[in-house]
């Protein structure tokens, strides 16, 4: 989500002739788009920030620092960093042209405007700068409503919002007209997605589906609890929706889920991803796992392993429980020793290691359709994707990127497969 706003800022500022540079040397104009969902993340802004003060001492610097910290620390930033020029917010991103070009005009005046717009539509950006013309991203919801005790999201992105159906679909076939083969519908919960005529995520899914010369379409990421049949029975009817779900248990302790509020047990977690297997189909399925939520014990986090165990994911994230500012958790519940919540981390990512190893070597001799994405930095090997988004490695010209190949998988490693491009 924060990817396709830097993209969205980088559109609004292109169209007004401002040009991007790879170069730190020569900018004139700093633009930090920060994530706050834990606190690493927000302490790297401010590292990145203190390095600017100095050469600001000696140029004349725009410095602006937008999304999620922006959204929650606002004015606060100011004090840490009063160098800073501009804050924009989550829900104000979208005026930075206007912003850049009132501060250039009035340097040394300040702007700040994290105002949680309370329209019922996100705003219809349509300057986006495109990296990738085989891929793309798009938004169809954002908010969320669902506060996890341990979540900053419901703060920093505000209530949930849904774009229209007609113009999400519009966005898509106009990539699609000028070669995208790839649609990433994103959201904080696509599942909640609510069009106001009555259209829900398996109906927009429904509809992009249809989209002639689109072949593949992902979405991210699906709350479980909002998980259902109509969403799997349309995941399951048309070719071009990749078979891979994004399904974030958190926890396998239904002790710790409830202290998440999360609205789901172990029970009915499994019972979704049986439902996912059942099927018969080849499906990737991947998930979020956070360690050492306060009070979590040995017993539930060996319930969360046995839950990796059960339902065997080809990918997981997880991470260590981090508190953050003014949520529930933050508020009522000691944070745990960081020793332990490392050790868990540890055990954790070493068990899926095994696991994805034991996954991965079945895979060999099988034969998967593959979107080509990138080269190896030292190019000698091209990446791709299969519809199940395992990643996989192979020997193949530079020219195939953005292009499905057939590969035949040759090796294994925990992490991505190798393979023979099938001509
Ligand atoms: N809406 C998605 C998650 C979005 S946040 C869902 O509900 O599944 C992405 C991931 O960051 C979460 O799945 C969670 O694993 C992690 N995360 C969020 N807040 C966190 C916190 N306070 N500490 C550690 N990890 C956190
Ligand atoms: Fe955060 Fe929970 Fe909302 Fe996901 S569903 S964004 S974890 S509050």
């Amino acid at each position: 989500m924060n990817f396709l706003d830097s993209e969205k800022m980088a559109g609004i500022l292109e169209s007004r002739g401002f040009l991007m540079s790879k170069d730190e040397k020569k900018c004139d104009i700093f633009i930090f788009n920060t994530c706050s969902v834990r606190e690493k993340a927000e302490e790297k802004l401010f590292s990145y920030l203190g390095r600017l003060k100095k050469r600001k001492r000696d140029r004349n610097l725009l410095i602006g620092v937008c999304g999620c910290v922006a959204q929650v620390e606002g004015n606060r930033i100011l004090k840490r960093a009063p160098y800073v020029d501009f804050i924009l917010g989550t829900r104000s991103f979208h005026k930075i042209g206007d912003v850049v070009e009132y501060l250039i005009e009035n340097y040394g005046e300040k702007i700040i405007d994290i105002e949680m717009d309370s329209s019922p539509y996100p705003p219809e950006v349509k300057e986006i700068k495109r990296n990738e013309l085989f891929r793309e991203y798009v938004l169809i919801m954002e908010g969320c409503n669902n506060f996890c005790s341990y979540c900053i999201v419901p703060y920093t992105r505000g209530r949930e919002r849904s774009r229209r159906l007609i113009n999400i679909v519009d966005e898509v076939k106009r990539y699609v007209n000028v070669g995208a083969i790839e649609i990433n519908l994103l959201g904080q919960n696509v599942n909640s997605y609510r069009d106001p005529e009555g259209y829900d995520f398996p109906d927009l899914l429904s509809e992009v589906s249809k989209i002639e010369g689109l072949k593949r379409i992902r979405f991210t990421t699906s709350h479980p609890k909002d998980f259902n049949e109509k969403l799997l029975s349309v995941i399951l009817s048309r070719k071009n929706i990749c078979k891979h779900i994004h399904l974030p248990p958190q926890s396998g302790s239904n002790r710790v889920l409830k202290l998440m509020n999360r609205k789901y047990t172990r029970e009915e977690y499994l019972e979704k991803i049986n439902m996912i297997k059942k099927s018969g189909i080849e499906f990737g399925i991947s998930g979020d796992f956070i360690v050492g939520f306060p009070t979590e014990r040995e017993d539930d986090f060996n319930e969360t392993m046995s839950l990796l165990d059960k339902v065997k994911y080809s990918s997981i994230f997880s991470f260590k429980y981090s508190p953050r500012k003014g949520t529930y958790a933050e508020k009522n519940f000691k944070d745990m020793d960081e020793d332990i919540k490392l050790k868990r981390l540890m055990t954790l990512q070493n068990f899926q290691k095994e696991i994805q190893l034991k996954l991965n070597r079945e895979k060999v001799g099988k034969i998967y359709e593959v979107l080509v994405e990138s080269i190896s930095k030292k190019g000698e090997t091209l990446m791709g994707r299969t519809e199940q988004n395992y990643i996989v490695n192979f020997k193949g010209d530079e020219s195939l990127i953005g292009k499905i190949v057939s590969v035949k998988i040759t090796d294994y490693s925990a992490q991505t497969l190798k393979g023979k491009i099938i001509y």
